[in-house]
């Protein structure tokens, strides 16, 4: 009888530790899946900040109550081993150079939030080795902040947008003396070439396989330039600078909010120019990707730096 009654009491005994087992290896999280290796053509957006404005002023016809965000963002661009960097966003001296180059009067309207957290900061905390490349899309503060942070990098700027980087001004379409006036930067002036590529007439392939490819958009400044990627999806992206600040306002087919384009735009018909070609790029093909330099929305569709857009 004591030994059924044991019998019965060590049955109980292993059912409920298989059953606590049990119990532990399912409540046990699952696995997460290992980190997936970078593309060998993709990119990755760097946040460096942002700032919330009326919707207004980003889209025609938007709510002049509603706030929106818009980025300050750089581009990281992964070519197999190869690494560059299209625009900085704002800089590790940005608080300084703000000082120096916006006018006490501009402040309320062109600023960005606090702590700023810059390229080279996010790309060190990644463990990435210095950058050897730097390409700006244009020259502007916004742009360009954070060209001193990379000292081993050649800086990549078109030919004609060497004139305003001699003569820095101030304000919020300023090229600021603070940030591109030292005369250790290493510039390198892009020379395009006669070569058509997605309907520009000159264009400037870097890796001379198509993936990465420059063209001239002047208009916004003389040199402002944009940058075509095709990821290893396949999927082709378009970085269009600041031809236009959303895709909501490039779908409508409208310049800035014309104080702001007045300030920032410095030629507003070749502004306008560039805008409708990249407009009718888009209606030829819907599957291009097009990213506004500070577009929030379609910035955060697409992630952010570690991620990267493959
Ligand atoms: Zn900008």
């Amino acid at each position: 009888m004591l030994r059924s009654f044991t019998s019965v009491c060590t049955l109980l005994l292993s059912v409920l530790v298989s059953a606590s087992l049990q119990a532990q290896t399912v409540s046990q999280p699952p696995a997460s899946p290992p980190p997936a290796a970078p593309p060998k053509v993709g990119f990755a957006i760097i946040k460096t900040s942002q700032v919330a404005v009326p919707q207004a002023l980003l889209v025609p016809g938007g709510d002049i109550t509603r706030q929106v965000n818009s980025n300050f963002s750089a581009f990281l661009v992964k070519h197999h081993d190869d690494y560059l960097l299209f625009d900085t966003g704002l800089g590790e001296q940005i608080n300084a150079q703000y000082q120096q180059g916006m006018p006490l009067w501009w402040r309320p309207f062109f600023t960005y939030d606090k702590p700023v957290v810059s390229a080279r900061t996010q790309l060190d905390r990644a463990g990435m080795p210095p950058l050897q490349r730097v390409i700006l899309s244009h020259s502007h503060w916004d742009h360009a902040g954070g060209v001193q942070d990379f000292p081993e990098a050649r800086i990549g700027i078109a030919a004609a947008e060497r004139p305003r980087l001699r003569a820095p001004s101030t304000g919020p379409g300023g090229t600021w003396a603070s940030q591109v006036g030292a005369d250790t930067i290493r510039w390198e002036e892009l020379a395009f070439q006669p070569v058509p590529f997605m309907g520009y007439p000159e264009s400037l392939d870097l890796y001379q396989d198509g993936s990465v490819v420059l063209v001239p958009m002047p208009g916004h400044t003389p040199g402002s330039l944009g940058l075509f990627v095709t990821t290893d999806s396949g999927r082709r992206y378009f970085f269009i600078g600041d031809a236009a600040w959303t895709l909501a306002a490039l779908r409508q087919g409208e310049p800035k909010f014309w104080v702001a384009g007045k300030l920032v735009d410095g030629d507003a018909p070749r502004t306008q120019a560039s805008l409708d070609k990249v407009r009718a790029l888009m209606l030829a093909d819907p599957d291009l990707v097009v990213i506004p330099a500070h577009d929030s929305t379609v910035q955060d569709a697409l992630g952010y730096f570690p991620a990267w857009v493959r």
